[in-house]
């Protein structure tokens, strides 16, 4: 703005001495009685002009190049925020994954299932879409901990992740509710398809392979299924799904009850 100034500001002041000189011309014709007289002061009148427009296109030039520098260390500036904004997008992006996952076994955390549950259970209200909520915990964990000591425990915590995880659809989700209880939330998914698919998981987990000093160690979980049902809220869908949970821990465990 500054240089913008100066440029109209001495281009006026041009002009004025500009027209000064012209004036001057236009006096020097009409009182002029000698030709060389008259030809000697309009050419130091027209080198006066052509010093004031010299000037006037040098100083054009420097304040050209001034702005040139001002609006490409400006450029720079506004590269360096950008990447600092994106670098600052990125932290907040990691940071919110970080919030959602569960470290030891890397699934969605309970902070991340209430998240879920919850868009299942506003989907459920509006579009009647049903769901099935399924409850998984490990059978005799507290044994496996006191006979194979804890990091075995947690050894095994991820192990049964992996299963379950790639037992299931991509559209369902799986996640660690807490200590040996995962969740596992089916879209889309009626009682009776349900019943299969957490049978199958029941096997899947019967069958992993998990060696303790070279000694093979079966692991078992229990589960509870349950489909949503009108009027269900979080805690009531899981609630029915823990009643079935404590069935199948009654009825001998390794087994899977339907709500
Ligand atoms: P049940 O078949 O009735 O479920 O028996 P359980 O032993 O699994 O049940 P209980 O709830 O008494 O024991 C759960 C154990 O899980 C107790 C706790 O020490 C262990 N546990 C919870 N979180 C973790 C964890 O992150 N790592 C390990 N290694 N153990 C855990
Ligand atoms: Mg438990
Ligand atoms: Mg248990």
């Amino acid at each position: 703005v500054r240089l913008r100034d100066n440029s109209l500001a001495e281009g006026q002041q041009m002009s004025g001495a500009v027209n000064q000189e012209v004036d001057g011309i236009q006096k020097s014709v009409s009182e002029a009685v000698e030709l060389d007289a008259l030809k000697t002061a309009v050419q130091s009148r027209v080198i006066i002009i052509r010093n004031h427009v010299d000037r006037f296109l040098e100083n054009e030039e420097s304040r050209h190049g001034e702005s040139h520098k001002i609006i490409e260390s400006l450029t720079k500036k506004l590269q360096q925020t950008e990447q600092q904004v994106d670098g600052l997008k990125q932290q907040v992006a990691e940071a919110h994954k970080q919030a959602m996952t569960d470290n030891l076994s890397g699934l969605p955390n309970r902070l991340a299932y209430e998240h879920y549950i919850n868009d299942e259970l506003a989907r459920f209200n509006r579009y009647q879409s049903p769901f099935v909520l399924m409850v998984w915990d490990v059978d005799k964990f507290k044994s496996i901990n006191d006979t194979y000591g804890h990091a075995a425990g947690d050894k095994v915590l991820r192990i049964i992740a992996t299963q379950l995880q790639k037992s299931v659809r991509e559209t369902d989700v799986v996640a660690r509710f807490g200590g040996e209880e995962f969740v596992a939330l089916l879209p889309e998914t009626r009682l009776d398809a349900a019943k299969i698919v957490a049978e199958k998981l029941r096997q899947a987990i019967e069958d992993t392979e998990f060696h303790f000093r070279k000694q093979r160690v079966v692991i078992t979980a229990s589960c509870g299924v349950a489909e949503v049902k009108q009027g269900d809220t979080a805690i009531s869908l899981f609630e029915r799904d823990d009643a079935a949970l404590y069935r199948a821990k009654q009825n001998g465990r390794n087994r899977i009850e339907v709500a």
